[in-house]
């Protein structure tokens, strides 16, 4: 957004980005729209909201899409996705009621029987049980690759399907959850180019919960849709389930179309704690962030801690420094360790924390704890589980905001009862 010559930070346009207050009475905050439908002053008006709603023209230079039905769209979530087209530099974006709806109804948009999805391991449980068990049962075929494969592996994985051609979508998850492995965006994209045709335009998701939308922007290196489940550092307060993508107008128009009829839109509620949420967003992944530093530090030099992975421990001069440097802006606030022995050993861990939650989910504001090979990612097959690092003795640490001495401390004492 340009005010005269001065363009805005994301963060300084969290709080009235879109927002007209002299449309809500003045009030300085966005109402909660808790509205299914709306009145139009007219015929007429009804009339040229539904012809811009259902593509029949295009919208005039100085016309904004009406209001019509909460199901096609609601202050709350027109205000929510124009302030998250900022931090992506989007042209638009589309808001769920959870992240596996926003990730599930763009793989229905953008995929038909028949074609090939090629995406990258380990995925997320939720996507990785939609691509195996619904995508499959509809059709689509899907290969994966591993973080640290080369572009020419990939593609010699690509092409031993025999259906390349029909190559439709690289799907990512960068950094993967729990090791913090990397894939490079751009060389995924530079495939997705080679494998599109005159016809047809091979996509790049990815899902970019981890690290997003503030320290790392898809879009940027070639993505087109870049991914959320906004219950994690978007919401961030452990309240709320929702999700997000953003991209270009053409393929958000699409995936809005899609949502209409599958009908999973985030609420109106949903948007105004998204909203409320995304004021604070920048502090507080940056505090995470800090605190993040301090205890990946921390576990890295105790006797009772094997391994620490953390983005900020990738050796310089290494090829994987080269794309964290070109991808990343910061290493995050999501480590995991392996603890020295087994299952006893670290759940003699997590049942030991006083201030650290044990939880799945990520990104609140309260630092989480969990067990990858038992919990989230029990569903992996063993074989995968061990090749990926995930085995008994590793922990995962979603850090907050509390104070890092806190933490630290509560960590050490944890560590002492193993
Ligand atoms: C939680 C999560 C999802 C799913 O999001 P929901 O909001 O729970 O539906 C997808 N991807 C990643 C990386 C996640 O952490």
């Amino acid at each position: 957004m340009e005010s005269s010559d001065h363009k805005f930070k994301p963060e300084s346009l969290m709080m009235s980005y879109g927002y007209k207050p002299a449309l809500s009475e003045g009030a300085i905050k966005s109402p909660i729209f808790q509205t299914s439908t709306f009145v139009f002053k007219s015929a007429e008006e009804g009339k040229a909201f539904f012809e811009v709603a259902y593509g029949i023209r295009e919208k005039r230079a100085s016309e904004e899409l009406g209001l019509i039905y909460s199901r096609i769209n609601n202050p709350d979530l027109e205000i929510l996705e124009n302030r998250l087209t900022l931090w992506d530099e989007a042209e638009e974006c589309a808001v769920f009621e959870s992240g596996m709806s926003a990730i599930s109804t763009v793989l229905l948009e953008f995929l038909k029987p028949g074609d090939l999805l090629l995406f990258s391991t380990p995925l997320y449980g939720g996507t990785d049980h939609f691509i195996h068990d619904f995508l499959t049962k509809i059709g689509v075929h899907s290969v994966s690759f591993k973080p640290g494969q080369e572009r020419g592996d990939i593609e010699k994985i690509i092409d031993a399907t025999g259906h390349g051609e029909r190559l439709a979508m690289i799907y990512i998850e960068t950094p993967a959850n729990p090791t913090n492995s990397i894939i490079d965006i751009e060389s995924c994209s530079r495939i997705a180019a080679k494998y599109s045709t005159g016809t047809k335009k091979v996509f790049v998701a990815v899902d970019n919960t981890y690290m997003g939308p503030l320290w790392q922007r898809p879009l940027k290196h070639g993505a087109d849709f870049s991914l959320y489940s906004a219950t994690k550092y978007i919401g961030g307060h452990s309240d709320v389930i929702a999700g997000a993508v953003c991209g270009s107008k053409e393929v958000i128009t699409r995936v809005k179309t899609l949502r209409t009829f599958l009908g999973n839109m985030a609420a109106p509620h949903t948007g105004w704690l998204l909203m409320r949420s995304l004021e604070t967003l920048k502090v507080r992944m940056e505090q995470q962030a800090i605190n993040a530093e301090k205890v990946a530090i921390f576990l890295e030099t105790h006797p009772k801690v094997e391994k620490v992975y953390y983005l900020g421990f990738i050796k310089p001069g290494s090829k994987e420094h080269e794309i964290y440097k070109r991808q990343y802006s910061s290493p995050g606030a999501m480590l995991s360790f392996d603890v020295k022995g087994g299952e006893a050993e670290a759940f003699k861990l997590l049942n030991s924390f006083k201030l650290i939650k044990l939880a799945v989910s990520l990104g609140g504001t309260e630092s989480l704890a969990e067990h990858p090979a038992t919990m989230t990612h029990i569903g992996v097959d063993p074989a995968h589980r061990k090749e990926m690092s995930i085995t008994e003795k590793l922990v995962r640490l979603s850090v907050g905001v509390e104070n890092y001495e806190d933490i630290i401390w509560d960590l050490g004492q944890a560590l002492d009862k193993i």
